[in-house]
């Protein structure tokens, strides 16, 4: 089955492909949601994704504009003692490290060889020193920076931004070393930050250009020899690589893939409030 003529890509789609082609024809393209639990407690991953979920429509609310302090007796009703301190880390560390203007759930698209490349954005800050940050909220362990160096996420946010992010800077494209890239850890507020370059967006384009028209001219979509991505993934028994779920004390300590992240919760199903 081949990619339909008006498919917008997304990091979440791109990084599918590249962890497991298959998984991204069921998804994208299929658009099959294969019901069967991705860890061994069904019930523990279910109340960590709306924890996570729940986290994103906090801060999203709290960016547009609502009192921390109505959202705050959200909370408390919530007798959720980590997502409080989720908040808690969030309200401080926003204070001190973000202007007051920021773009909250931002969506930007830009064309790469012949299709759409879109890119939704937890918040973009322009700073005082006239750099742009975006930041990414992560609910899911700390990261090495390496690891999220490679992602999807790093290459195409940078780049989308710095082809069709000029009505931020008064109509002028911004320079790709005036972009950074954030993710900040819910957990502990940690931050790993990424430094964009005039080289690394070129390496970017190239790499997107070249993988983009890759995907857009097959028509059979392999399973990924990584068995161990089978663990975690909803449509393991539809690809019969096993029907048991993976352990959810693994998942939660996994290394690679993001379990936040595109591996496991599509943050384009639920409006990129990704994790
Ligand atoms: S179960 Fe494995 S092969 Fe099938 S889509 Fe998921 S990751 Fe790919």
């Amino acid at each position: 089955m081949s990619l339909p003529d008006d498919f917008i890509f997304s990091q979440s789609a791109l990084q599918d492909y590249l962890d497991c082609p298959r998984r991204f024809e069921l998804r994208y393209i299929r658009d099959i949601r294969w019901p069967a639990p991705e860890t061994s407690s069904a019930i523990a991953y279910e109340s960590r994704q709306m924890r996570g979920q729940d986290f994103h429509h906090l801060l999203h609310q709290h960016a547009a504009g609502v009192d921390p302090q109505a959202l705050e007796s959200m909370l408390f009703n919530n007798n959720d003692d980590e997502l409080q301190g989720w908040w808690e880390n969030y309200l401080k560390w926003q204070s001190l490290n973000l202007p007051a203007i920021r773009h909250p759930e931002l969506v930007l698209t830009t064309p790469v060889a012949g299709s759409l490349l879109m890119a939704k954005y937890d918040i973009v800050a322009k700073m005082p020193d006239s750099t742009f940050l975006i930041v990414d909220w992560k609910t899911g362990k700390t990261r090495k920076h390496s690891f999220l160096a490679e992602r999807m996420q790093t290459l195409v946010y940078p780049y989308v931004l710095a082809r069709s992010g000029d009505w931020l800077n008064d109509g002028k494209s911004i320079p790709p070393e005036k972009i950074k890239m954030l993710y900040w850890f819910a957990d502990k507020a940690e931050t790993v930050e990424l430094e964009t370059s005039a080289k690394s967006l070129e390496s970017a384009e190239e790499r997107l250009i070249s993988l983009i028209n890759v995907i857009a001219g097959r028509f059979e979509f392999p399973l990924t020899d990584e068995k161990k991505l089978c663990r975690f993934c909803s449509f393991r028994s539809l690809c019969e690589r096993g029907n048991e779920p993976g352990n959810f004390d693994d998942y939660l300590t996994e290394d690679e893939p993001d379990s936040s992240e595109s591996f496991n919760m599509n943050l384009d199903e639920i409006g990129e409030i990704s994790f």
